[in-house]
């Protein structure tokens, strides 16, 4: 097994994800395996009960793990499948050696952070590198282990120690150190300035890491001279000193690398085979190319929660883009504070009122997320009503579905004050309902999650087209609340049809409206599984209808 650490240094934020993504889609085009692993170093279990609204969208896998969205990139980059152990984080780590404690593993020893927790971190790379994840079953040549947080910080200092002793453990020609770095720019004279990186990399150092390759963020290409001083101070060939530089969109950061030789480099150090045969990085050029050529746009009104950070609906912008790039456009995103649909914002903010309705009506098509928590719920339940109403196309996924059901049983079947038990423990008509597996009493990784299988229940239905004439499709979930089973009946009959349902028929997964040109919801979360030259279905047909319904 070789490895491909992607370490990060004086600030976050510096798409180290993207980087060790980009990596590992290069080796990949070499036609090696490969995978990844996250480490985040903190004391949470998993990413499960941690806000998405300060830490980012909350990634989904197959097997149920909830974890960092960092998984999410390399799934979409690396086309693999992952699972929960592919991010470790310091809560794992932990809980493990206190389990071992307790069974007597270290019987008659002192247990500390080295060497227990150390080995422990070492234990678990060498073990889940190994776990095939491209569906061949086939062990991986390469992982990707990119080490979250910054070097120097409190919090990463024993995944620091771990690695330290891992380039041993697994033979220096195994293992590569790539450490992610800011070169800013500042002052009148647009000096590039390299202070930060050699004191992110000193820092390194003296942690016994010496880098391998410096991939450097910074607004405009590397100059040489930059290159040469941060050779001298850093220990680093100048070749092997990488200019990551604001690119015209994402999917240019490996062709960037590329061009720099990175590919050739790294395979060297890793006793690689170096080809020009590779068709997969062809097809990403194209891709790259095909984004910077599209002219025409299409815009989403995306109903939720307010945020100024677009990390919190990650996958949902990807599986937005993908889609949209398949169309043959651009996307545009058209932020819609759900809140500032509501009749009470008309008198406490009647500026926001007016932009969010004229937002949302400006748009050619209505997306409302998966969330949780009532705030904005009313307001997401009028942008469902208008897209009903006026026939726009409408996606709900998962809390999306569940307001789209709401609206309908208050609107359409006339049942005033229709809720979700979740935002009204009394309603009078209570439409969808908590599960009945669920823990009242445990948050974390209590939900119903991971894939789970939906049935087609007819061939007249959109989701049949979407999914390619499949039956049976699986997709990832994760949510405590379902559609009453009791209300399904009268649903159908006035028109939302259940055309999805799991193998038990017992709960609901997908709806269509009869009669409009495209309503639709999902219980699970189909952005999880989108991938650029992919697009998730349900997102595609919402953006190929907005798309349609322009002219
Ligand atoms: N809050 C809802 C539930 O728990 C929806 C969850 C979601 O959108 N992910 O069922």
């Amino acid at each position: 097994m070789r490895y491909v650490i992607v370490s990060g240094g004086v600030l976050s934020g510096l798409g180290k994800g993207v980087t060790a993504s980009s990596i590992g889609m290069l080796l990949k085009s070499l036609g090696y395996r490969v995978t990844a692993i996250k480490i985040d170093p903190y004391l949470n279990s998993d990413a499960g009960t941690m806000s998405p609204f300060e830490h980012g969208e909350v990634f989904v896998l197959d097997d149920g793990g909830e974890v960092d969205l960092d998984l999410g990139n390399y799934e979409r980059f690396l086309d693999i499948t992952l699972t929960r152990d592919n991010n470790l984080t310091t809560g794992k780590v932990y809980a493990n050696v206190i389990e071992g404690e307790r069974r007597g593993d270290y019987l008659g020893k002192t247990v500390q952070v080295v060497p227990h927790i150390t080995n422990e971190i070492q234990d678990w790379m060498d073990r889940v590198a190994s776990i095939p994840v491209d569906g061949n079953g086939d062990e991986p040549d390469v992982c990707i282990v990119e080490l979250g947080g910054t070097v120097g910080d409190i919090e990463s200092a024993p995944f620091v120690e771990a690695l330290r002793q891992f380039q041993f453990r697994v033979g220096k020609e195994n293992f590569v150190l790539v450490h992610v770095s800011l070169v800013p720019v500042v002052g009148v004279v647009g000096e590039q300035k390299t202070k930060p990186t050699q004191h992110t990399v000193k820092e390194l150092r003296a942690a016994g890491l010496s880098p391998d390759f410096l991939v450097c963020r910074s607004e405009e290409p590397l100059e040489q001279a930059t290159k040469d001083k941060l050779a001298l101070f850093c220990h680093v060939p100048s070749s092997h000193i990488l200019s990551a530089h604001d690119v015209s969109n994402l999917y240019r950061v490996p062709l960037l690398l590329e061009e720099q030789n990175t590919t050739a480099m790294v395979a060297e150090k890793l006793g690689l085979k170096m080809t020009d045969n590779r068709p997969q990085l062809d097809a990403w050029r194209e891709m790259a190319n095909h984004v910077d050529s599209l002219e025409s746009e299409v815009t989403i009104a995306m109903v939720g929660k307010y945020t100024g950070l677009t990390d919190s609906y990650l996958s949902v912008i990807k599986a937005l883009q993908h889609s949209a790039f398949k169309v043959g456009a651009k996307m545009n995103i058209s932020w819609v504070d759900a809140t500032g649909l509501e009749p009470e914002s008309e008198s406490k903010d009647p500026e926001l009122y007016t932009k969010s309705w004229q937002d949302l009506k400006a748009a050619d098509g209505v997306l409302v997320p998966g969330g949780f928590g009532n705030r904005g719920i009313e307001g997401m339940i009028l942008a469902a009503q208008y897209a009903r109403e006026n026939h726009v196309p409408y996606l709900g996924v998962c809390l999306g579905l569940q307001v789209a059901v709401i609206e309908f049983t208050r609107n359409v079947l006339g049942k005033a004050g229709a809720n979700s038990t979740e935002f009204d423990e009394d309603t009078p008509h209570p439409a969808v309902i908590f599960m009945p597996e669920g823990s009242r009493t445990h948050m974390g990784g209590t939900m119903r999650l991971g894939s789970r299988q939906t049935n087609i229940q007819t061939e007249d239905c959109a989701a049949v087209r979407l999914y390619d004439g499949a039956t049976e499709i699986h997709e990832r979930h994760r949510h405590r609340y379902e559609v009453n089973p009791d209300m399904i009946s009268d649903l159908e009959t006035a028109g939302l049809k259940f055309v999805g349902k799991d193998t038990e028929a017992q709960r609901m997964e997908i709806i269509e409206l009869t009669g409009h040109k495209f309503f639709f919801g999902t219980q699970y979360h189909p952005e999880f599984k989108s991938r650029p030259n992919r697009p998730s279905p349900p997102f595609f047909g919402l953006v190929e209808a907005a798309f349609a319904s322009q002219s």
